[in-house]
């Protein structure tokens, strides 16, 4: 079996201060990133286990389950810290700008404003997403739940902003709105283009 890995930040914990903190930076990084890495890896080691005995006293439902939530985890964190950088924000340029602009009514507000809703609108723990959908070859939003729940499946996810209390409550405490607002100035918006680019591909 193949394992998956943590990938380093693509940057230091602190330049995204003051909109995100270096402790949470840290803390989110280096401790929740890797639990989605380590439960992704021991659901597949469990799979593995339960084949050499025809899966005898093995909860594959459970298992898969596990697999589901972590790998999908592990996926949104990887394109969650390339998706920000120091002196992010503003707005997309080139072909993504059109295609957002075609697809959300005319305007970069009115997708900012969808998003915004999206993400400060999961209830409880989840993600705000951007995904290119090829079946229709159109930008869709969604508001996740947890990691993997209410997304379209084959879409592919270009820009996402956790919502999980872990990614802002040291700093925004309850206030997850200020934290949605504030996180609009890490975007690295290179980073979007570059993933719509390949989406398309
Ligand atoms: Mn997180």
């Amino acid at each position: 079996m193949k394992k998956y890995e943590l990938p380093p930040l693509p940057y230091a914990y602190d330049v995204l201060e003051p909109h995100i903190s270096k402790e949470i930076m840290t803390l989110h990084h280096d401790k929740h990133h890797l639990a989605y890495v380590n439960g992704a890896n021991a659901a597949l080691e469990k799979l593995e286990n339960g084949r050499k005995n025809n899966f005898q006293g093995t909860d594959v439902k459970a298992i898969e389950r596990d697999l589901s939530f972590h790998y999908a985890g592990h996926l949104l964190h990887s394109i969650f810290w390339p998706n920000m950088k120091s002196g992010g924000g503003g707005k997309p340029g080139s072909a993504l700008a059109d295609k957002i602009n075609a697809d959300f009514g005319g305007s970069y507000d009115g997708f900012k404003a969808q998003f915004t809703e999206a993400a400060k609108t999961v209830e409880g723990i989840g993600w705000g997403i951007l995904a290119y959908d090829p079946l229709s070859d159109q930008l869709l939003t969604f508001g996740a739940e947890k990691h993997n729940l209410l997304l379209g499946p084959g879409t592919i996810p270009l820009l996402v902003c956790d919502v999980w209390e872990h990614a802002y409550y040291l700093q925004y405490k309850n206030d997850k709105a200020s934290y949605v607002n504030a996180w609009w100035n890490v975007v690295n918006w290179d980073d979007v283009a570059k993933r719509f680019d390949k989406s398309k591909k």
